[in-house]
């Protein structure tokens, strides 16, 4: 089998991001089956989380998987920086400043001042991403890692909740409002990505997908994260058309998400939440779907016989990403599945 040396992923935040940690412990370890220990993985990350707060433009998954990379991530928040403190957020809550539900450490803020200030100056945002990876990726990582937003464009997510007081019967929140200060509570209705239309991917998006020798899905959400990176315009279609092979790992084991709100966007697009239903959601290539192989837990090795009938290579092994090493098995499992 020849040598994999570029290896694409496209990734929500905090799920994704520990695959792509995981994934590349295995490939510089030299655990991945025909994978070279020097090979390039590109992450192309979901962007439609993306809000303006205080002036600032938030980037929550792009900024999880620069901070998990980089050694910079509060793990046991799941987001956010390391040794964080909280200064700026008790002086906006002193003005009264709305809102006050969403968690800007002092820390990330930096992140964020920096961002602002060069999209101001007239930087794509793909440019200001890679100017604050250098930060943390140069030191461990160097350039062979590289992490693109979907699209430079104002993408948002905003989600329909049941609303008596409103005359339609419903309100539509943005979708952080949704998941930080509705905690996912209500059912979502419906979910609305603002701007996506006339949204393009950003410079060498479509290119990473199609001079891959892998694409991965990782258990990302697959509405609100790996389904707003396909659903902007000219990616799905890259995905389907590209000469690598593509395989997903699932981000529900026994039927429930393991963390996030999964459940709640696959119940707005009327997908059951399985391994199996979400592997038949994306599809095989073979019939216009966008995967060649799907991965799902041990627990539900029995949905891999429909799968298969379905077009579908599937495998079932463990999927908890419990450390690096267990994440890297998972992902020298879906290398072999697709080999
Ligand atoms: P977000 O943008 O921070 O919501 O993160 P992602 O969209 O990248 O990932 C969220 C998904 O990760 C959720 O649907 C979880 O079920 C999934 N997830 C989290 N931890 C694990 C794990 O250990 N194993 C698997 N298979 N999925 C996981
Ligand atoms: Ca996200």
């Amino acid at each position: 089998m020849p040598t994999l040396t570029a290896i694409t992923v496209l990734s929500g935040g905090h799920g994704g991001a520990k695959f792509v940690q995981g994934l590349l412990h295995g490939v510089r370890s030299g655990a991945l089956p025909g994978v070279s220990p020097e090979a390039e993985i590109t992450v192309v990350a979901n962007t439609a989380d993306d809000i303006w707060l205080h002036g600032l433009k938030i980037c929550p998954d792009l900024d999880t998987l620069m901070y998990t990379l980089g050694g910079g991530l509060d793990h046991e928040r799941g987001w956010g920086r390391t040794h964080e403190t909280w200064s700026v957020k008790e002086e906006l809550e002193a003005y009264g400043v709305e809102p006050t539900w969403f968690g800007l450490g002092d820390r990330d803020i930096a992140t964020h001042l920096v961002r602002t200030q060069m999209l101001e100056a007239g930087y794509p945002l793909s440019a200001v991403t890679e100017a604050l990876c250098r930060r943390w990726f140069d030191p461990a990582l160097g350039r062979s890692v590289r992490l693109l937003p979907m699209t430079d464009d104002r993408v948002e997510t905003h989600i329909a909740v049941a609303d008596p007081e409103e005359p339609s019967g419903r309100r539509v929140v943005h979708f952080q409002e949704y998941w930080v200060r509705l905690h996912a509570s209500v059912p979502a209705e419906l979910v609305v990505v603002v701007g996506q239309e006339q949204s393009t991917p950003a410079p060498g998006v479509i290119e990473a997908i199609t001079s891959a020798d892998l694409v991965v899905l990782p258990p990302s959400n697959p509405v609100v994260s790996v389904g707003t990176i396909l659903d902007t315009p000219g990616i799905r279609d890259a995905v389907v058309k590209t000469p690598a092979r593509v395989v997903g790992v699932s981000p529900i084991i026994g039927g429930h998400h393991v963390r996030g709100m999964a459940e709640q966007m696959l119940a707005s697009i009327d997908v059951e939440p399985s391994a199996r239903a979400v592997g038949l959601h994306y599809g095989a290539r073979a019939a216009g779907g966008v995967l060649d192989g799907w991965l799902v837990d041990t627990v539900d090795a029995d949905a891999v016989p429909t799968l298969e009938g379905a077009g579908l290579r599937a495998a079932a092994v463990p999927l908890w990403m419990r450390s690096p090493e267990a994440t890297a098995e998972m992902a020298a499992a879906a290398v072999r599945l697709v080999s």
